[in-house]
């Protein structure tokens, strides 16, 4: 009697008993996978979390078909961190296993397997089975493992597939859609040739007569022995003095080679610390307060305005805790700000960081996790967003959250809807590291938290180098409509600042949240808007493409000529997005490059680095963009940021709208300025009275935190309240309504604090699917886990309704 306890990568809340052998018994480890089946016919790649002897009551335990790993790949530590995940946020313990490992390791039944695009195949190094399965896809463009089990005419296939998949030749499912591709670097190193030193002669003897050949070669020579790191053809010219032809004909002649790598996995030879960072006094202060702080306490807010330096203080303690053998993660908000950061910290560390994100493929996804979990030093600091948090650590010594406000760090779809920031801090914790959250607007939850003296705190109130915060004007909408001192949407204010910024040769960034403020067409006629036939959603115009669509489900059509509703042919164009902006740009300032950065613009290959680099070279004179500007980047020529609307952030319907105002306003204002000269913002705005743009006029974060703290106490919000929020779906209107009443009303019943709702969102309807929501809020002084176990009860009884079976519940704890 021999078993093991597994979690299927399924949307199951319970573990599953196999049978094993004797032998595999032994052999078996907590960590390890194995590929079972499931169901009538299906396989799954499960993960062991308990050896034991104890036979299931309810049903016959299977046994396993396979062990796929010779040793665990997950660590005790994780799988312990899955199983708070799962309880904290209320989800299934297999949708973390699912969501936590690179699909690459979690093969089963259904997944669809093709052959990698443009990949060399050597067939004389695959073994007998592996070539059985390639030429197979000779034929066929995709196979399933049923297919696969019936080539090789047995059922243990998965070993097979995953030596095709780590030799590169086999991709799996999601691969098919694009992938994600880095920015390529090109580099050169000299042809193998002339590495000896018989080889350097020749070549001097080759040059005798082309000097200007000479002088690269003796360039290269130069850098390499003062940089000990790859040569980048850029680099090269410059030292060299000369151009990129030259370089061709070195190539062309077989004297130099060149290849390329990806931006964020270059491999550097050896420390390469050029200049040693020196913090500044400020900077030195807050770096030893810290550590100070982490005497006592787990975690410390790094609360720093922008532009102090904050990178350079977590370089800093990364340097304490690498020194000590330690691991480092450190998160970051967005994956298209790692590869600015992957290159700050490999300029310091050289080959010792890691990057990992959900758009790496799946054989890099693989490798970053085999580096980690071998405490290889190439990734002894992994640079990611949320996901990285799920890597196999098992020597974590400090972890970093930067921008630790942003509401990207929680997940919304799918389950589980965890907050990398919260969920790192009890990974910490088990690990016995340190955490900075860092921030120049922290979230009131964590201000608090650092307040109530749970979380140390240090603070940074000046910019490095001396630089001014920038000098903020308010500009009073209603009164320049009134004057008529409005062209378009930009005010006499706006535009001269625009004028002289330019001149002086500055560069300008307009902020324009399109969130709720998009533009729509409307008939002058009947006042009919066009809507999304399967939400509950104005379609947005699309001027550059003369498109009407929806940002919930994609449905687009072509821009009606007249009204669907009366047929009159008197169409207009209401409110205004960035495309709107860049618009009337063109025509204000005719003669400079204006560029545009919002989802629309950043979603092919590089979209994001390209427009970024292009602002950096100085291409681009005006940047228009969406809140993508305000995450954290670094320009060193903005003279002036404009903020087209204030209102619509300010008047969002939900509790955190003046927070997020605050750090929106407060964080864009940031770009500006940053070089020796101070700053200068412009708001726009109909409130310029409004206690949210006063406290960011008066960069005044104490008093937005102040405000925002007692509406929060007497409204029921967090920090006093922790929000559980239910969303129910269902294609049938009136079931749903029924639904949810019955399940809020048992709720109310059970529970002795506040539910709210069943409530029909802003947005009813989504891809024909109607939408209702309950909220549950539980004071900070009940017992949390008692109260979400209550809670998990009545999902459970709700479900065995059988009328409301089909009605879907998605909890979310802590909903951000
Ligand atoms: P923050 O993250 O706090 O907004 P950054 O870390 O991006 O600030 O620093 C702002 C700018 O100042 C960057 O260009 C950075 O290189 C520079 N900087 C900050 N501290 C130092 C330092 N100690 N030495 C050299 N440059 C620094
Ligand atoms: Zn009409
Ligand atoms: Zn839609």
């Amino acid at each position: 009697m021999h078993f093991v306890e597994v979690i299927l990568p399924l949307s199951l809340a319970k573990t599953f008993t196999y049978s094993v052998s004797e032998t595999e018994y032994h052999y078996i480890k907590k960590g390890m996978r194995l590929a079972v089946p499931f169901g009538k016919s299906k396989i799954y790649t499960a993960l062991v979390i308990e050896i034991h002897q104890n036979k299931p009551t309810l049903y016959e335990a299977k046994e396993i078909h396979q062990i796929l790993d010779e040793k665990p790949i997950v660590t005790e530590i994780q799988i312990a961190h899955w199983q708070w995940i799962a309880s904290y946020y209320m989800c299934a313990i297999g949708d973390v296993y699912r969501g936590a490992m690179p699909s690459a390791l979690l093969l089963e039944s259904e997944t669809i397997i093709s052959q990698k695009q443009n990949g060399f195949v050597d067939e004389s190094l695959l073994s007998d089975e592996e070539f059985l399965v390639y030429e197979a896809l000779q034929q066929q463009s995709s196979l399933k493992v049923q297919d696969i089990m019936n080539i090789l005419n047995k059922k243990n296939i998965f070993p097979v597939i995953q030596k095709l998949v780590n030799k590169n030749i086999l991709v799996l499912q999601e691969e098919v859609q694009e992938s994600y591709a880095p920015k390529l670097v090109r580099y050169v190193k000299l042809h193998s040739k002339y590495e000896s030193n018989e080889g350097l002669g020749e070549l001097l003897e080759v040059l005798k007569n082309a000097n200007k050949q000479k002088e690269i070669v003796l360039g290269y020579f130069q850098l390499s022995a003062s940089e000990k790191k790859p040569i980048t053809v850029k680099k090269l010219i410059e030292t060299a003095n000369s151009t990129s032809a030259v370089i061709k004909v070195l190539i062309d002649k077989e004297i130099f080679e060149e290849y390329y790598i990806q931006v964020d996995r270059v491999n550097f030879s050896g420390k390469t610390k050029e200049e040693q960072l020196q913090l500044s006094e400020a900077q030195q202060i807050a770096f030893e307060k810290i550590k100070e702080s982490f005497v006592e306490k787990e975690v410390c807010l790094l609360h720093g305005v922008t532009s102090s330096g904050k990178t350079e203080i977590y370089t800093k303690l990364i340097e304490e805790y690498i020194a000590s053998g330690k691991q480092v993660l450190y998160l970051l908000p967005e994956i298209a700000l790692t590869t600015q950061l992957v290159g700050r910290l490999r300029d310091y560390f050289g080959n010792k960081v890691a990057v990992f994100h959900s758009k790496y493929s799946n054989n890099e996804r693989v490798e970053v996790w085999q580096q980690v979990l071998a405490e290889s030093p190439k990734a002894q600091i992994v640079i990611g967003a949320r996901s990285a948090l799920f890597l196999p650590f098992s020597n974590l010594g400090l972890v970093i959250v930067d921008e630790e406000h942003e509401q990207t760090f929680k997940q919304v779809d799918p389950s589980p809807r965890y907050h990398a920031r919260d969920a790192s801090v009890v990974l910490a914790n088990s690990h016995k590291a340190k955490v900075v959250l860092g921030s120049a607007t922290p979230s009131i939850e964590t201000y608090y938290n650092a307040q109530s003296g749970k979380y140390g705190f240090v603070e940074i109130t000046e910019r490095y180098g001396n630089v001014r915060m920038p000098e903020i004007e308010l500009v009073d909408l209603k009164d320049k409509y009134f004057r008529k001192k409005m062209s378009g949407h930009f005010s006499d204010t706006l535009i001269e600042n625009i004028t002289t910024a330019l001149s002086l040769g500055e560069q300008v960034i307009l902020f324009q949240n399109r969130r709720g403020f998009s533009p729509i067409i409307e008939c002058l006629t009947c006042g009919h808007v066009p809507q999304c036939p399967q939400c509950d959603v104005s379609l947005t115009y699309h001027k550059h493409k003369n498109q009407l669509r929806c940002h919930y489900c994609g449905y687009s059509m072509a821009k009606p000529t007249n009204c669907h509703t009366c047929s009159s042919v008197h169409l207009t164009t209401k409110g205004f997005g960035t495309e709107q902006i860049q618009q009337e740009l063109v025509e204000l300032f005719p003669n400079t490059k204006i560029g545009r950065m919002d989802q629309d613009t950043t979603r092919g290959k590089f979209g994001f680095e390209k427009i970024i680099d292009s602002f950096k070279n100085r291409e681009v004179d005006i940047l228009v963009g969406t809140q993508m500007l305000a995450k954290g980047l670094d320009f060193d020529n903005v003279g002036l940021v404009g903020i087209m609307n204030a209102d619509n952030m300010l008047y969002h319907p939900d509790f955190r709208a003046f927070e997020r105002s605050y750090q929106m306003m407060t964080q864009v204002s940031g770009r500006s300025g940053r070089s020796e000269k101070q700053g200068k913002v412009v708001v726009q705005t109909y409130n310029p009275d409004h206690n949210t743009i006063q406290q960011v006029v008066r960069n005044d974060y104490e008093g937005m935190y102040k405000e925002q703290l007692y509406d929060r106490q007497i409204y029921h919000y967090p920090p006093y309240y922790k929000l559980v929020k239910l969303t129910l779906k269902h294609r049938d209107f009136d079931k749903l309504k029924e639904g949810s009443m019955w399940l809020y009303q048992v709720m109310k019943q059970n529970l002795t604090i506040p539910v709210l709702g069943p409530e029909e969102p802003p947005i009813s309807r989504i891809r024909n699917e109607y939408i209702r929501t309950i909220m549950v809020k539980i004071p900070t002084n009940q017992p949390l886990q008692g109260t979400k176990k209550t809670i998990q009860k009545m999902l459970n009884s709700f479900e065995a309704v059988a009328q409301y079976r089909a009605i879907k519940v998605a909890v979310n704890v802590d909903f951000y």
